[in-house]
């Protein structure tokens, strides 16, 4: 057996790479090869202490920087991101699994929303009202909050925390990371490029670290916000602990794409086998289940069946690879669990992704979590493949009758993250796009992620709280609001005023 060295993966605080005082860590897999890669650090909550010690420390002067040259420090970040992209995108793919390509245009999405954080000074301009009474002007501008800390999923390394981070920092406040401990090396690298950027120590901060990090950030008096992505039952949690520290919370997801009689079949076939087993199912706007109307099902299971058993599931640093491994070994375990237990309520199999030999995923594999696209058809609502996120490379088929029942269906489902639709008709898209209860839409679009300006967030259980992320809402969220209201002595009326003031 080749022996390999593995790297110690840290914090990062105060603008430096540090270990912290906590003596816990954990290894890092290569989830291709199945190898130890490296050892993460797991903060305790003296080094979470540390973290947000450093960043309140360098709050104020940040705050105060004028917010055109705080994105001039933006400016540079995505100069320097957009040079080291493919190097972040390797990182990715090493730690997570995905697909090279796949990770690069992670990468790429993030960068969209550093785009954004760069039009700072005008997403911060404010209302004025010249003259809302005689002699009285009155504005409003929106102001940062302090430290405020983000925790990411392991499924967007890159991506996730750029939704947070850059607008959280082009805003004035200070940040601490934690990402999930499955793929921590992407945060670092982050970290360099911000510091190479000119950002002041202390501005960004990286703990790494599980529950007793996430717990200690968020219990802490001086984190202000917290942005939570990850699964549904730990968004549950931390937003009932966190709710008096402020919150955005994105849980878990499952879903629906609706295919109707009139839309182009091949391309919605296309649409699903992408959406489904890309990144091997491991997104939050996965497409899990189809739905097929009417008479669509006979002509497209078939279809879906011979395009999942031809997937090229290959180590995602080969660059015709579809579909790279599992994250882990444990969730390789649970989709397990989920087939077995999809066949025993009674689906029918069409595509079994057990039986895929690892071997065949390249050069030093068979020890990775390796695992073929699975496809499911005649599902029933009341089916634990159904009702519960799998997140794996899992396409289950549920057939219905017509639109109708496709859309309650939907609406019945407690997630509501993203959907889709393909169909030709005008009417229908209108249709569903009005009465669907999830918070993102694609017409013919099988991943609808809005772009950077628009925020993200789903609908029901899929987010707690009410703000989206990133976009506009992204800055209200780590921003507060002040109105100011001013007048000057010639413009005062001599005497005690005792009635509520009105504009005169
Ligand atoms: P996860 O919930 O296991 O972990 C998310 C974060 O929480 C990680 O940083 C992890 O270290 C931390 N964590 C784990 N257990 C914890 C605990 N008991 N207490 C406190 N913190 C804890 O999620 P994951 O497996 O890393 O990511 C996949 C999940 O994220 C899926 O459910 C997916 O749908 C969801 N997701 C949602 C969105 C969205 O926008 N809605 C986006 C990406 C991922």
């Amino acid at each position: 057996m080749t022996t390999m060295t593995t790297t110690a993966i840290q914090h990062f605080i105060n603008g430096q790479v540090t270990a912290g005082e906590s003596a816990q860590s954990q290894d890092v897999f290569n989830p291709a090869t199945g190898r130890v890669t490296g050892r993460v650090s797991l903060a305790s909550p003296a080094d979470v202490n540390t973290a947000v010690a450093a960043a309140q420390a360098a709050f104020p002067a940040w705050a105060d920087t004028p917010p055109i040259r705080r994105a001039r420090v933006m400016f540079k970040f995505l100069e320097l991101l957009n040079a080291h992209k493919d190097e972040l995108a390797e990182a990715i793919t090493k730690e997570h699994g995905k697909v090279f390509t796949d990770a690069q245009g992670e990468v790429a999405r993030g960068i969209d929303i550093v785009e954004f954080a760069c039009g700072i000074p005008q997403l911060l301009k404010g209302d004025y009202t010249e003259q809302v009474s005689t002699g009285i002007d009155n504005w409003t501008t929106r102001q940062p909050l302090g430290v405020v800390a983000g925790i990411t999923p392991f499924n967007f390394p890159a991506m996730v925390p750029m939704w947070m981070f850059p607008l959280a920092i082009a805003a004035g406040n200070t940040f601490i990371l934690k990402p999930s401990p499955l793929d921590p090396s992407a945060s670092l690298l982050m970290a360099d490029l911000l510091k190479q950027a000119g950002l002041p120590d202390g501005v960004f901060n990286v703990v790494q670290g599980d529950k007793d990090s996430v717990e200690a950030l968020i219990d802490h008096p001086h984190v202000k916000a917290l942005s939570f992505v990850g699964s549904t039952p730990i968004a549950n949690l931390i937003y009932e602990r966190g709710a008096r520290n402020g919150k955005r919370i994105l849980g878990g997801a499952k879903n629906h794409m609706v295919v109707m009689p009139d839309a182009h079949l091949d391309k919605a076939v296309d649409a699903l086998i992408g959406a489904a087993y890309g990144s091997a199912g491991e997104r939050c706007m996965a497409i899990s289940v189809a739905v097929l109307v009417g008479d669509v099902a006979d002509k497209v299971v078939p279809a879906l069946a011979e395009r999942a058993k031809a997937l090229k599931v290959k180590d995602g640093m080969q660059l015709d690879a579809e579909m790279g491994p599992i994250v882990t070994r444990q969730a390789h375990q649970r989709i397990t669990g989920y087939i077995e237990k999809g066949v025993a309520e009674g689906a029918e199999l069409v595509v079994d992704g057990r039986d895929f030999n690892a071997s065949e995923a390249g050069d030093e594999c068979a020890e990775g979590f390796w695992m073929g696209g699975t496809l499911f058809d005649n599902v029933t609502p009341e089916m634990t493949i159904y009702k519960e996120e799998i997140f794996g490379p899992v396409l289950v088929c549920v057939r219905v009758p017509d639109i109708a029942t496709a859309i309650q269906l939907i609406n019945d489902h407690e997630f509501g993250n993203g959907v889709s639709c393909f169909t030709e008709s005008g009417t229908v898209a209108r249709e569903f796009g009005r009465r669907i209860q999830v918070g993102m839409v694609g017409i013919n679009v099988p991943i609808p992620v809005p772009m950077a300006w628009h925020g993200f967030g789903g609908w029901k259980r899929s987010l707690f709280g009410d703000t989206h992320a990133y976009g506009e809402e992204g800055v209200r969220f780590y921003t507060k609001q002040k109105s100011i209201m001013q007048r000057w002595s010639d413009s005062i009326d001599a005497g005690a005023e005792f009635v509520m003031p009105t504009a005169k």
